[in-house]
């Protein structure tokens, strides 16, 4: 389909529609207003939101704002409490890109984030999706924005049949034609709705989708069929051992080296995942969790081992009734819950 040739339409119907029907975000200004959110708002949610869901951004980016309600607190922040507060919301690498980012621009922008995606991509942590995010939303930059939502609607809309990630080239050549040159944040966030709403993966409400009319893939009865997907490979087992240390009501925790996976987090000690390559004897072991992670499934296995003479020097002691309060990562706020519960239950 020409989509270029129906520009005015589909920007005209999706308009009107996300005028009516728009999300209610806590980081969003309501459509049609002449007014800019603020760009730090503006990034904070959108590098909250890869990857994750919007329910699950809502308390994070509440406690970030409350908590450095401005890009100079944030830049000003303790790398370990900004970590902290992380804890849960996976993919750490985003906190670390967050802190980098955030003093790049105290440093580099006079506190200000630069107003064009070509200046915001160089930022540290900023690629493609969150540049243009910015860009669009906060300064009003008619550049595409495309996340997961956008690429749905736009395979259906033009009935792309190649699979992804092939077809990402395609979907940007007709999507960028047809970002309004007016209302280009509002258009943006318009097409992540529809995506969320109503052009969902399953069961697309094609009916009362404002696009209806010049949509390919419902003329052609395949839209449920689209995007193609690649072909899911399965992913790879690793296992991974954790010692519990304790004295006096405490357990020893360490902070996880800078760079790699889980990187600057705290959490128990023990070897590094990649020496591990069998399980210890099921009799050493006080807990076992397991957890996904983009690339592969962990196996933790965690022993109780006895304090060391260097225990000092590994980490620190933290006291057991607030481990809650320690920023662990989800997957040894896992194992950490569950040898309390097992704790609980032998006392009771
Ligand atoms: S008509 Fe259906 S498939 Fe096409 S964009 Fe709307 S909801 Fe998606």
């Amino acid at each position: 389909m020409p989509v270029h040739a129906e520009k005015s339409i589909i920007s005209a119907a999706l308009l009107g529609w996300y005028d009516v029907h728009a999300r209610s975000l806590p980081w969003r200004i309501p459509p049609a207003r002449d007014i800019r959110p603020d760009p730090y708002r503006v990034w904070l949610s959108e590098v909250m939101l890869q990857q994750t869901t919007v329910a699950a951004v809502k308390s994070y980016f509440a406690a970030f704002t409350d908590r450095w309600p401005t890009l100079a607190d944030l830049a000003a922040a303790d790398d370990a409490d900004v970590m902290a507060a992380w804890a849960g919301l996976g993919y750490y690498a985003r906190a670390r890109n967050l802190l980098a980012c955030a003093r790049a621009v105290m440093r580099d922008h006079s506190g200000k984030f630069p107003q064009t995606y070509a200046v915001l991509r160089d930022l540290p942590g900023l690629g493609d999706y969150t540049a243009a995010s910015i860009a669009a939303i906060a300064f009003g930059e008619a550049v595409a924005v495309v996340d997961a939502n956008v690429e749905r609607v736009m395979a259906r809309l033009c009935a792309i049949e190649t699979p992804l990630p092939k077809a990402k080239a395609e979907i940007r050549a007709h999507l960028e034609p047809i970002v309004p040159s007016a209302r280009p944040g509002d258009f943006a966030q318009a097409m992540m709705d529809l995506g969320a709403t109503i052009c969902t993966s399953r069961n697309p409400t094609c009916a009362i989708c404002p696009l209806m009319d010049v949509c390919a893939a419902r003329k052609q009865g395949i839209a449920e069929t689209l995007p193609i997907k690649p072909v899911k490979t399965t992913k790879p087992e690793r296992h991974g051992v954790a010692h519990w240390i304790e004295r006096d009501g405490q357990v020893l925790l360490v902070r996880r080296p800078e760079k790699g996976l889980l990187g600057g987090m705290r959490a128990l000690p023990g070897p590094d995942w990649a020496l591990v390559d069998a399980p210890p004897l099921a009799d050493q072991v006080i807990v076992r969790v397991r957890h996904v992670f983009t690339h592969f499934r962990l196996t933790l296995d965690v022993m109780a081992c006895p304090v060391g003479q260097d225990a000092e020097q590994q980490g620190e002691f933290w006291p057991m009734e607030q481990l809650d309060a320690a920023g662990l990562p989800t997957l040894y706020a896992k194992a950490v819950t569950a040898i309390l519960a097992q704790r609980t239950y032998n006392v009771g």
